[in-house]
């Protein structure tokens, strides 16, 4: 993939010069091989919303979220999070890629909590949650773990700072992965079904903690197949089909009052 290809099109919908929302996806398309995944989103999020995807398996929401914390380039558009366009650098007019180092920094600005936890498993909770702060922003040591502890409590596992992953449940474990993604103070949540590899009973841990958070004003992006926390503390749903956002509006409307079929019938489905 060459650098023109992937640099935004178009300098008038730079997000500096219109930054309406903390996520803003613009135009976005991205093929894997013949198989258009994403075939041109556009997504904004305020700051503060809770915005929940919704849509069938291999519709792209995963897709979608990597692409807004760089872990996939896109083919076509643009991701901007905070004014920042993701993948490059702003020097007056000229933008640069990024270094895969610089990505590393421009990525801690952006939490993500994965399905499968991903916690390193030879470090204990707090280690794992003091992990990014220290090794990509350069924060000192002692000052990360102070918080580090602060935020374990607030997930309600100030009793297993010291545990290692395989000594938790599947929902504690997943409450680590929240503090770590909050360790590195990021503008924006990204959530991929984060509550899809738990025991039932595990399930409403984890979602009182992300309500906790979407409460308190944090702004995130919540892929679930959990409707009735949609309903609760979405903004706006989203529902996605084949790489397009079908319908998206308040969950009163989206799933209440669903205007499309595809939506319809993915409702039923799940409800
Ligand atoms: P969802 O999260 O909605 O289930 P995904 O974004 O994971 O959907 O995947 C969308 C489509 O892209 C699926 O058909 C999937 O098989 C395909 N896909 C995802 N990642 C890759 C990849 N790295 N290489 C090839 N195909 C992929
Ligand atoms: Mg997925």
């Amino acid at each position: 993939m060459t650098a023109t290809t992937t640099r935004p099109a178009a300098e008038p919908a730079s997000p500096a010069a219109t930054p309406l929302g903390l996520v803003e996806v613009r135009g976005v398309h991205k093929s894997y091989g013949t198989l258009e995944v994403l075939a041109g989103i556009d997504l904004v999020v305020r700051p503060g919303e809770v915005t929940v995807i919704l849509g069938p398996s291999g519709s792209g929401k995963s897709t979608l979220l990597r692409v807004i914390n760089h872990l996939e380039k896109v083919d076509r558009g643009f991701v901007a999070v905070d004014g920042d366009l993701i993948g490059y650098s702003r020097r007056g007019d000229t933008l640069r890629e990024l270094k895969e180092k610089d990505i590393l920094v421009q990525r801690t600005r952006i939490g993500f909590v994965f399905q499968s936890f991903n916690l390193f498993p030879h470090l204990t909770a707090l280690e794992n949650v003091v992990e990014a702060p220290v090794s990509a922003q350069g924060r000192p040591r002692a000052e990360v773990e102070v918080e580090a502890r602060e935020l374990l409590a607030r997930v309600g596992l100030a009793d297993k700072v010291d545990a290692r992953p395989r000594q938790l449940s599947g929902g504690q474990q997943q409450r680590v992965a929240i503090a770590r993604a909050l360790a590195t103070r990021p503008r924006v949540l990204l959530f991929d079904e984060p509550t899809s590899a738990l025991d039932p009973e595990l399930v409403g841990e984890v979602l009182d903690v992300i309500k906790d958070l979407a409460h308190g004003g944090t702004t995130m992006v919540v892929v679930t197949h959990e409707i009735g926390f949609a309903r609760e503390v979405a903004d706006t749903v989203v529902f996605m089909d084949a790489g397009r956002i079908v319908e998206q509006g308040p969950p009163a409307q989206v799933l209440d009052a669903p205007r499309h079929d595809r939506t319809k019938a993915f409702l039923d489905k799940v409800l």
